[in-house]
């Protein structure tokens, strides 16, 4: 009985764990990625400043916003 919920808690945690190991693997991959020049979004340039500041960038700075609002409130 007991030996049945360790089992249960421990299939759990790994997959908690391979939840964790893959955002991280996710957020290393944007890092990776070089900063767009032009937004994905809209198409504007992306000024240089903000593609320094935000290493990965894709999106000018309303567009980001547009996304976060979307995140946060849903569409
Ligand atoms: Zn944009």
């Amino acid at each position: 009985m007991t030996d049945i919920f360790d089992r249960a808690t421990e299939r759990e945690e790994q997959q908690r764990e391979d939840a964790l190991s893959e955002a991280r693997y996710q957020r290393a991959q944007e890092r990776a990625r070089p900063s767009a020049e032009e937004c994905r979004v809209c198409g504007e340039r992306i000024p240089l400043a903000r593609r320094k500041a935000v290493p990965g960038v894709q999106t000018c700075r309303d567009c980001q916003q547009e996304l976060e609002y979307r995140l946060v409130h849903g569409d």
